[in-house]
């Protein structure tokens, strides 16, 4: 069953296959400094963890919007964190190439969030605002079911239908710089 990710305006719109999905929390400084930068540090846990859904590249789909989509960095090795133009919704991670099949979209918009998975994993805990949640599992578990996603899609070639690349490979957005957010 497919679920829907939409920003705060609705102006933008994509659909989610969410089985095989990897659910996580990351409370890292770059993520919750991403979120805090675009207004919406609303979504942020108590601890200042950003609740992310990663799937395979092909298991997303834009329906409406996608002439409204930028992304930055907020450092030189992190990845390209894409966000709405139309309103600023944090929309998703991946890296600059969609040669890896990486694709992390923020959770709190996407539709029916409670028929994900429950969070079970959290990662870069000990740069939380305080103390995180106790989690089941951290980053190994999340390097290990990216890995196997991530194989499939090459193998598949799936990795080609990512929703944020066009056909020649480059990112369908422009890069803004973190102080432009
Ligand atoms: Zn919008
Ligand atoms: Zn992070």
């Amino acid at each position: 069953m497919k679920q829907t990710w939409t920003c705060g305006c609705g102006a933008v719109g994509f659909t989610v296959a969410p089985k095989g999905g990897t659910r996580a929390v990351c409370y890292c400084d770059s993520c919750r400094g991403f979120v805090r930068s675009l207004g919406a540090g609303e979504i942020l846990d108590k601890a200042g963890g950003n609740d992310l859904f990663q799937v395979a590249p092909e298991a997303v789909q834009c329906t409406h919007g996608a002439d409204k989509l930028a992304w930055t960095k907020m450092t030189a090795k992190g990845p390209a964190r894409w966000f709405t133009t139309c309103c600023k919704t944090p929309l998703a991670n991946t890296l600059e190439t969609n040669r890896i099949p990486f694709l992390t979209l923020q959770t709190a918009y996407i539709s029916g969030e409670d028929r994900l998975a429950p969070v079970e994993i959290r990662v870069n805990t000990d740069a939380a605002e305080g103390t995180a949640p106790a989690a089941k599992s951290g980053m190994g578990r999340l390097i290990r079911e990216f890995a196997l996603r991530a194989l499939k899609s090459r193998i598949s070639g799936g990795w080609r239908r990512n929703p944020l690349f066009d056909t020649s490979g480059s990112p369908i957005g422009a890069k803004v710089i973190p102080s432009d957010l």
